[in-house]
C-alpha cells in the first residue's frame, strides 16, 4: 500500500506517467506565458444562411514559439482542468468584444453576430455575468451582436443558477447557442426551461448525413425539435454541397463548415465577407464528384 510506504512510495514511479505529467506542466507554463506575450489569437469561421454571411464563430488559436500551432483540443481541456481557462476565457471575451466594437459602424461587418465558446468552469464561476458585461462595456460592443455557445453537459450541473445567469445576460440582448447538440444528454423537459436561441447540430451527425440513415434521422429530428421549441438551428461541419442540400431539404438554412471556409484570421475573414460567394444547396454543383 502506497500510504504505509510513506515517502518511500517511489516503487510506483512510472517513467511514462512522469513524462506525461512533465509535458502537461510545461504546456501549462507555456500557456501562461503565451497569454502574456500575445501568442493567442481568435480566428473567425463564417456562419452563413441563404447565401449570406450572417456571423462568425470565434475559435481560439495558439501559436506556440517551438511547437507551432497547438490545436484547442489539446490545450482547452488542460486549461479547464488547471483553472487557466478563467484568464484565458476572459481574454477570449475581451478579444471578441474588441472585434465587435471595431466592426460596429461598418455597413457590412456591423451586422454580424459573433459566437463565442464558453467553457463549463468559466460559465460556472460566480462573476461570469459581470465578466461578460464588463467586457462589452469596456470595449463599447453591442450585446445584441454577441452570442455565447454553451454545451449540454455544463448546463445540467445547477439548472437554477444556469437559468438565472442566462436570463440576466439575455436581458441585455446576448444570445445563446447550444453547441454540439445531440452529443450530450439533456432531457427535453429541461431543454425547454433554458432561455436558448439556437441549437447547433454537431458535426458528427452532419458528416455522414447522406450515408447513415440514423444520422439523417437525428439531424431531421434536431431541426424539428428546434422548430417546436421556437429556436433557431445551425449545422456545423458542412463540407459538401450535398450535405448542404440535405440540410436545406430538412429546412435547416444556417450552417458553417469547410464548404464555405475554415476559421480564418480576421483580415482574411473580412475579405471573404466582402468578396466571397457563399456556396450552398441552391448554388450549382461544382462537379458530379462533389455531390
Ligand atoms: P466547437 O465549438 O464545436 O468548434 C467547431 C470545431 O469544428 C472547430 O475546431 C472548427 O475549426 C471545426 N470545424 C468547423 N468546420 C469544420 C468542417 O467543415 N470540418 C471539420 N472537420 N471541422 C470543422 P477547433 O477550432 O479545433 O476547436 C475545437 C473545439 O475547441 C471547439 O469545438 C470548442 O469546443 C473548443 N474551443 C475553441 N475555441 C475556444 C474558445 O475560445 N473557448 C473555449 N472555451 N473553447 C474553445
Ligand atoms: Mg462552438
Ligand atoms: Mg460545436
Ligand atoms: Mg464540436
Amino acid at each position: 500500500q502506497a500510504k504505509s510506504l510513506g515517502r518511500n512510495a517511489i516503487c510506483f514511479f512510472d517513467p511514462q506517467l512522469q513524462s506525461a505529467l512533465l509535458e502537461r506542466r510545461t504546456l501549462e507554463h507555456d500557456m501562461r506565458s503565451g497569454l502574456q506575450t500575445g501568442q493567442f489569437e481568435l480566428f473567425y469561421q463564417p456562419q452563413v444562411e441563404m447565401g449570406r454571411v450572417i456571423g462568425a464563430e470565434a475559435l481560439l488559436r495558439w501559436k506556440h514559439p517551438q511547437k507551432g500551432h497547438v490545436p484547442p483540443a489539446q490545450f482547452i481541456p488542460l486549461a479547464e482542468e488547471t483553472g487557466f481557462i478563467l484568464p484565458l476565457g476572459d481574454w477570449v471575451l475581451q478579444a471578441a468584444c474588441h472585434q465587435l466594437a471595431r466592426w460596429a459602424n461598418h455597413p457590412r461587418f456591423g451586422q454580424l453576430v459573433l459566437s463565442v465558446n464558453v467553457s463549463p468552469r468559466q460559465f460556472h464561476q460566480s462573476g461570469f455575468v459581470d465578466q461578460v458585461l464588463k467586457a462589452l462595456a469596456e470595449h463599447g460592443a453591442d450585446a445584441h451582436r454577441l452570442k455565447l455557445e454553451l454545451t449540454e453537459g455544463m448546463l445540467v450541473a445547477d439548472v437554477d443558477d444556469t437559468i438565472a445567469k442566462m436570463a440576466r445576460l439575455k436581458s441585455y440582448g446576448i444570445g445563446f447557442s447550444l453547441d454540439d447538440f445531440g452529443t450530450g444528454y439533456s432531457s427535453l423537459a429541461y431543454l425547454k426551461r433554458l432561455p436558448l436561441d439556437q441549437l447547433k447540430i454537431d458535426r458528427s451527425f452532419v458528416r455522414d448525413v447522406l450515408t447513415d440513415p440514423n444520422d439523417a434521422a437525428i439531424a431531421r429530428t434536431i431541426v424539428a425539435l428546434a422548430k417546436s421549441l421556437g429556436l433557431h438551428v445551425i449545422a456545423e461541419g458542412v463540407e459538401t454541397q450535398a450535405q448542404c442540400r440535405f440540410l436545406e431539404g430538412v429546412r435547416c438554412y444556417a450552417w458553417q463548415g469547410y464548404l464555405m471556409s475554415p476559421p480564418l484570421p480576421v483580415l482574411e475573414f473580412e475579405r471573404l465577407v466582402t468578396n466571397g460567394n457563399v456556396p450552398g444547396a441552391s448554388a450549382p454543383a461544382l462537379s458530379p464528384s462533389s455531390m
